[in-house]
């Protein structure tokens, strides 16, 4: 789970790292009064959306009225900021942070991952902050430092002033860097994150050590450990379609094709996936329903993956161990007849009471494709796919 620049500041700054003082915002009137509120001649106004890359993108406005604030909100409210990690579609903004402007001396790139070749978390920085990580390492690889962290001892100080030291910083700063590297640290590891970012964390020409920008990412699988970050969730940055499978139980990933896939299990998802792309077609969704694939937990997955227009044909493909065919095949059957499926819909199974499985399918009358081998199952959704959208143009050119 991603969260806002503001929310990432506020929960480092309880893990003591700096940044400047803000207050957030949800219209332009309420910017303005808050850059009143927090006194000083300049500020930065700054959409929240979860993706970097705003300051090239027109979300990032320095001001220095509070009618220049309301401006650049005004242009910022509602509308959809497209940055290079958005996609062509771009992020609603719907909230902005006002920020003090800080005069900056210099900026620095500090990032925190899991490395999984080390099996740790490592920490990567660079001289050249403001530029995007992928820019640094295609143009001033050589300004790259790292340093992996031993879990049983921590992030030490030493290893702190290190990469200070690396990176050029004046030693009468360094204590400012240890304590921010170590507040990362222990937010990231603390709060279960699967990434900090600041870019650009800043030395001021007050020689204060300030984050000026803050990403976090967290481990979805541990957000029940930390009830304050699930929180911190905005569904409104979200692919709507994969807010409602969360919310749901389901796992799902949104996809560009049109072959809808509900499937039990990560494996077969993905090769069902890999299978429809080799038969021709191209699936709109990785969906696992999980083992327990009850017929009410398949018609959830039917709504969902329904709801997303892209979808022309829908493959249903199930495993049965722990689960029974014939279950599934009714939960099948129970939401064909509920709601109208104007699509080729093929059903594949396999496993505990295969039989009476089939048996169900065939005897419910409904138009039902049904495969018997993986191949096949993607073979004839894709080739029932074709023959609909033929027809579709056959029809539309009779008309
Ligand atoms: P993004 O990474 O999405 O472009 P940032 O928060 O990094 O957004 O802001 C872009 C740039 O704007 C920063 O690199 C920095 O130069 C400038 N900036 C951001 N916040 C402030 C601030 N409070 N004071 C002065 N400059 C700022
Ligand atoms: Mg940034």
């Amino acid at each position: 789970m991603d969260i806002h620049e503001y929310q990432a500041k506020e929960v480092l700054a309880s893990f003591g790292v700096v940044s400047p003082d803000g207050a957030l915002a949800y219209s332009p009137e309420q910017a303005a009064y808050r850059s009143r509120e927090l006194g000083g001649e300049r500020w930065v106004v700054k959409a929240q959306v979860h993706a970097g890359g705003r300051g090239k993108a027109g979300g990032v406005h320095v001001c220095d009225s509070d009618t220049a604030i309301y401006d650049a909100c005004e242009k910022l409210f509602g509308a959809k900021l497209v940055t290079h990690q958005t996609g062509p579609e771009g992020m609603g903004v719907y909230r902005v942070y006002v920020e003090k402007a800080v005069a900056i001396a210099r900026e620095i790139y500090l990032g925190f991952v899991l490395d999984r070749t080390s099996q740790r978390v490592m920490i990567v920085a660079s001289s050249e902050g403001g530029m995007e990580i992928e820019e640094i390492s295609a143009e001033k690889p050589e300004s790259i430092v790292r340093a992996t962290v031993e879990p049983a001892v921590g992030l030490r100080e030493f290893q702190c002033r290190q990469i200070a030291f690396k990176l050029g910083v004046d030693a009468g700063l360094v204590q400012q860097m240890v304590r921010t590297l170590q507040g990362c640290y222990r937010a990231f590891t603390e709060l279960d994150a699967t990434m900090v970012e600041i870019n650009p964390l800043v030395i001021t020409a007050d020689d204060q050590v300030v984050a000026l920008d803050a990403k976090m990412t967290f481990d979805d699988n541990a957000l029940f450990r930390h009830p304050q970050i699930s929180e911190l969730r905005d569904k409104s940055q979200e692919d709507p379609r994969e807010s409602r499978a969360a919310d749901r139980g389901l796992n799902y990933v949104g996809l560009d094709g049109n072959i809808g896939c509900i499937v039990n299990g990560a494996g077969l998802a993905m090769a069902t996936m890999d299978t429809i792309k080799l038969a021709g077609g191209e699936p709109a969704n990785f969906l696992d329903i999980g083992g327990g694939a009850t017929p009410d937990r398949v018609a959830k997955a039917f709504r969902l993956v329904l709801s997303d227009k892209k979808v022309q044909a829908i493959l249903v493909n199930i495993f049965a161990g722990i689960n029974r065919c014939d279950w599934v095949a009714e939960g099948v059957v129970q939401v064909l007849r509920e709601i109208e499926v104007d699509m080729p819909v093929v059903v594949r199974l396999a496993g505990t009471n295969v039989e009476q499985g089939q048996k169900i399918l065939a005897a419910s009358g409904l138009p039902i494709i049904r495969a018997t081998t993986l191949n096949q199952a993607a073979e004839r959704v894709v080739q029932a796919w074709q023959n609909d959208q033929a027809q579709g143009v056959n029809m539309r050119a009779a008309s």
